[in-house]
């Protein structure tokens, strides 16, 4: 039990993979807000960890042992909220909460969240719209054929993000050659060492044509609200589906956004989940509003900048990260809303995987007008994997301006400044082998 007095600085228990820009953005918000934040990652023993005297140290593939430890590194100590980033800390982070009586979704909702085949099955049982599903074991390589699988149809890993490793096929030879990059992938020596359930298959879905947003949202014991609605301008039509500009607000009609907030809801109350962040993808199309997606975290790390919000009755602005402390740790400001602007980001995508020798054009995509920042993520001299091996961007590019159609203007302008000198590697021992490396935009 802690002995603090009640007034003592609120805590929270903050659960991450990466040790990133996200990370030191929620430590800012901590230091400004006067609360004390303490990291459980799987990345403690990183040497340029800068938190490795405040983190604890976790393996977050078996999140009831990994709960534990938790929980007795935290005996004496008052934890007053609970918060994950990232997908694969959630389940661990969710059974800390309920064990602690703190507020959070059931760890069984987590779970569903955190496999791609057990949402569908939610999802269709909640009579939502979802594609035709199957999961399909990869040894022996499946045949379409025999499996009866019709086309187009996408592929895709029951536990990685950031459409790692998603394709579509078009008919049996693009299927055949998915499945065995699909294999190759899951096989690979930096997927075995995320130690996923389920790197043995994949999940075959139909492939839904249609325009696909990005919804961000937050819910407060049991009632979500839509933080911000994110277009994708650029058509994600495969076969690889890397993302590249997000910008709110949405530009569809009313009723276009009213279907979507209905089948947002709908999911979240399908899933079960009922307090705290939500990051969702979903496809529109003469059939309805389709769910893609739906996971208990905030929008992956640089990408949260392009979300700002007012408190009421206040000048202050304040960023998500900060946003989501208040509503974790029950502060006053959780209910701000996302600023008027427009606002948007382009996750600058891989154009063909190789080693980053130079970038270009930095100071002139900088300079144009409306962008804000420009980010470059990727290292020079690393290999960067294109999609669908890849899962990192090369960077982020952030613009603002009066409207959506002058942002999303803004940063194809300042990306068609900028060049990549990428030079292909030939491949070493196996045909794929190094091309997965680098840290995870998820
Ligand atoms: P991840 O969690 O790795 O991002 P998703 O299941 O969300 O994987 O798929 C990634 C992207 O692939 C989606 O945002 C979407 O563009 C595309 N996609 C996934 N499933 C389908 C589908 N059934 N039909 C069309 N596109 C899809």
């Amino acid at each position: 039990m802690h002995t603090e007095p009640m007034n003592a600085r609120k805590r929270l228990l903050l659960f991450a993979t990466k040790l990133g820009y996200q990370t030191r953005m929620f430590n800012a918000a901590a230091e400004k807000l006067g609360v004390d934040l303490v990291f459980v990652t799987d990345r403690c023993n990183r040497l340029d960890d800068p938190w490795n005297d405040r983190a604890i140290g976790v393996h977050f593939e078996n999140p009831e042992a990994a709960a534990h430890s938790v929980l007795e590194a935290q005996r004496e100590s008052r934890v007053d909220g609970v918060l994950a980033t990232g997908d694969r800390p959630g389940p661990t982070a969710a059974y800390v909460a309920r064990s602690l009586g703190i507020l959070h979704n059931h760890p069984a909702s987590v779970e569903a969240c955190r496999n791609k085949l057990g949402m569908r099955e939610v999802l269709r049982h909640a009579g939502l719209a979802v594609p035709t599903f199957r999961s399909v074991v990869l040894h022996p390589l499946p045949e379409p054929a025999l499996l009866g699988i019709a086309f187009p149809c996408v592929l895709k890993p029951l536990s990685l993000s950031a459409s790692q490793g998603v394709v579509r096929a078009n008919n049996r030879e693009e299927f055949v050659a998915g499945a065995v990059r699909l294999k190759h992938l899951l096989e690979s020596p930096e997927i075995r060492a995320t130690r996923e359930p389920s790197l043995d298959r994949m999940l075959v879905e139909s492939y839904l044509p249609g325009r696909e947003v990005a919804v961000e949202g937050l819910i407060t014991e049991g009632e979500p609200r839509i933080l911000a609605i994110f277009d994708k301008p650029d058509p994600l039509v495969g076969p690889y589906f890397e993302e590249t500009i997000y910008v709110t607000p949405s530009r569809l009609t009313g009723p276009e956004q009213q279907a979507i907030q209905k089948s947002f809801l709908d999911s979240v109350r399908a899933l079960g989940l009922t307090h705290g962040p939500v990051h969702a993808e979903f496809r529109l199309n003469e059939g309805g509003v389709w769910p893609i997606e739906l996971a208990p975290r905030p929008i992956g790390g640089l990408c949260a900048q392009a979300l700002r919000f007012n408190i009421s009755g206040t000048p202050e602005v304040i960023g998500l990260e900060e946003l989501l402390l208040r509503h974790a740790l029950d502060l006053p400001g959780a209910s701000a809303q996302r600023e008027l602007a427009a606002s948007g980001v382009m996750m600058i995508p891989v154009p063909h995987g190789g080693i980053l020798e130079k970038v270009d054009g930095e100071e002139e995509a900088s300079g144009v007008p409306g962008i804000t920042k420009l980010e470059i993520t990727a290292r020079l001299h690393d290999y960067i994997a294109a999609w669908p091996e890849g899962s990192s961007y090369l960077g982020f590019l952030f613009a603002r301006a009066d409207d959506p159609a002058t942002v999303e203007a803004s940063l194809r302008q300042a990306h068609a400044r900028l060049h990549f000198t990428l030079t292909p590697r030939l491949p070493v021992e196996h045909p794929l082998a190094g091309k997965v490396q680098g840290t995870r935009s998820e």
